[in-house]
């Protein structure tokens, strides 16, 4: 299986990026750019999935917890209660 992450443009970078998820509290999906921490609205900015080859084609550094891990890991900080 072959591990994708979110990205979508982010008008303050003026690039495509990585979006970190997360859960707001009324408990919709929210995102921000994993570069500036800028929210990003996916839905108006060309959200797609890339698998991890294409992110380190973009220089990224992806390693094994930014490919695996993600909210089930805990590290973006999402609060399942
Ligand atoms: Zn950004």
């Amino acid at each position: 299986m072959q591990t994708t992450l979110p990205t979508a443009f982010c008008p303050a970078c003026k690039r495509d990026v990585v979006l970190h998820a997360d859960l707001d509290p009324s408990g919709a999906w929210c995102y921000g750019c994993l570069r500036c921490g800028g929210a990003v609205d996916p839905t108006e900015n060309q959200r797609r999935n890339r698998s991890a080859k294409a992110l380190v084609a973009m220089g990224y550094d992806i390693d094994g917890e930014a490919a695996g891990g993600g909210c089930s890991s805990g590290s973006c900080g999402c609060s399942k209660s």
